[in-house]
């Protein structure tokens, strides 16, 4: 016996297997499976996945860390799932595309149980399955902060993908959904979580709070408006709508006006601005420089204005004109209601 017990380990066999190997096969079965063109997911040393013949292959990756883009206080670990693949999904669908496979990449603290990471694998998966996504692979390990990387793969006709260079003179500017909820939704959850206010402010901006904690990327207005070439440009608001239309004019050589009259604003973010003080500043801040609304904001010919409001009552989601494409001169402008453009500053807005 106890030659047994100093045998050295053995080079292969079931108990060599790490507590990463478990919990990942675990993983494996239950969310691992799915796609036609999944050839071999996790348990080898890559995947295999076949591509569509007659599309390009679209890759996105990004990081959620804990405290820099989320707290554990206020989200759950399935929400945090969720939304980890949730964004990935936004940049495929801001290039017209469709998903395919995801990555995923864990850093874990310590103090986090395997409990945890079904739970967040739940969240991820629901959402995968929701839109079209098949887990292809993963990655464990330990470290100080919660940190979660998804790479997404997509699929495309080349001829369809919409670049954000493709604005041109004389189009319009839309964005699809209410922009601002989720940078509502965050104020009303800090706010709650420093003790401020109360369970009713949760239960008073729900909608917000949800767009913040699990976004819904627009991925059937993305590639609808791909596939029938509507949309010139194409970007997600990841950063606040002047910001990410700065991005779109740059790529493209253009200018672009905003409208501040024509920002559609959820009855949220409505009801936020009439609670006086500087409220109407701060939701007109919100809906024109709040971060991660994962909305789709792009620029497309005039003529197609119909074409866009039958997308709009098919998918039951608002897409609306808030401005127009200028020429590269005027730049990005903000136009106030009553005609005079307004400076966005870090901390606010005001006219020059
Ligand atoms: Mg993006």
């Amino acid at each position: 016996m106890t030659r047994e017990k100093s045998r050295p380990p053995r080079e292969t066999g079931e108990e060599r297997l790490t507590g990463e190997d478990l919990l990942i096969a675990r993983i494996a079965e239950k969310f691992g499976h799915g796609h036609p063109g999944l050839i071999k997911g996790i348990g080898d040393d890559t995947s295999v996945t076949a591509q569509t013949p007659g599309t390009v292959l679209l890759a996105t990756t990004d990081t959620l860390v804990e405290s820099t883009h989320f707290t554990l206080d206020t989200t759950t670990p399935a929400q945090l799932g969720a939304k980890a693949l949730g964004v990935s999904i936004s940049d495929i669908a801001a290039m017209g595309g469709r998903p395919t496979f995801f990555l995923i990449s864990l850093v874990l603290p310590k103090t986090l149980d395997t409990g945890f990471v079904e739970e967040l694998y739940a969240g991820l998966s629901a959402t995968a399955l929701v839109f079209g996504a098949t887990m292809a692979g993963g990655n464990m390990s330990a470290g100080k902060d919660l940190t979660v990387t998804v790479t997404l793969l997509g699929e495309a006709k080349p001829e369809k993908v919409v670049y954000r260079s493709g604005a041109e003179e004389g189009q319009g500017l839309y964005v699809t959904g209410t922009p601002g909820d989720s940078a509502l939704g965050l104020r009303i959850l800090s706010e709650t979580k420093k003790g401020g206010t109360g369970e009713s402010r949760l239960k008073e901006f729900k909608q917000a709070v949800k767009r913040h904690l699990t976004p819904t990327p627009r991925l059937e207005a993305g590639t609808r408006l791909a596939e029938r070439g509507i949309a010139a440009s194409m970007i997600d608001v990841s950063d606040g709508i002047v910001l990410d239309a700065r991005r779109l004019a740059k790529e493209s050589g253009v200018g672009i006006d905003i409208e501040i009259s024509l920002l559609p604003l959820s009855p949220e973010i409505k009801r936020y601005m009439e609670t006086g003080g500087s409220g109407k500043e701060a939701g007109l801040l919100m809906a024109l420089a709040g971060g991660e609304d994962y909305e789709l904001l792009f620029s497309a010919d005039l003529k197609d204005e119909t074409l866009i409001e039958k997308i709009s009552e098919k998918l039951k989601l608002g897409i609306t004109k808030i401005g127009s494409v200028t020429s590269k001169n005027s730049g990005v402008r903000v136009i106030g209601a009553d005609g005079v453009e307004m400076a966005l500053e870090r901390g606010g807005y005001e006219h020059f």
